[in-house]
């Protein structure tokens, strides 16, 4: 059985207000654009998202809580997403911002630091101390990729269920 796709429809305060040129410079900020994804069945708001393209995991299937009707909410298991969307799982935009602000923040003190002070051994606990929130985040993240391989692995519905799609 293949089940409908949800409905995804992409918002933005600004074009509300008639101001779709400046849009795309204001694209970052959550709150000014989001996407709200809705039951196929009875138009019910079951998520929004502030990052387009945001990777979920899971076995797809999901049950309306207005209708109660099934429906595939476009959420994938870890072994059927690609590269680049097991990157961005990983690392989505804002996450990918906070590295860079953190790594501009270590190589800034690596720079005033006293030279004689500076060696490998320093620099690489300098950004590791830098990114620590970063490898907090990916481990939280590992957690996730388990279970839904565990998940994948353990049943066949999920699976079963995506082979037809
Ligand atoms: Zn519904």
């Amino acid at each position: 059985m293949t089940l409908p796709l949800a409905i995804r429809k992409d918002r933005d305060l600004l074009v509300l207000f008639g101001l779709h040129f400046v849009s795309p410079y204001f694209a970052f900020l959550p709150l000014v654009r989001w996407t709200s994804f809705l039951c196929p069945h009875c138009d019910a708001v079951f998520r929004r998202d502030y990052w387009p393209s945001n990777v979920r995991l899971g076995c797809g299937e999901r049950i309306c809580a207005g209708c109660g009707r099934p429906f595939d909410d476009g959420s994938r298991e870890w072994p059927e997403l690609g590269f680049a969307q097991k990157f961005r799982f990983y690392l989505p935009p804002g996450i990918q911002a906070m590295t860079g602000g953190l790594l501009f923040c270590a190589i800034f003190t690596l720079i005033i630091a006293p030279r004689d002070v500076l060696n490998s051994p320093t620099v690489v606990v300098v950004v590791s101390v830098f990114l620590a929130p970063v490898f907090v985040w990916c481990l939280v993240r590992l957690l996730w990729v388990q279970r839904s391989k565990h998940r994948f692995e353990n049943e066949p519905y999920a699976m079963q269920s995506k082979m037809e799609t």
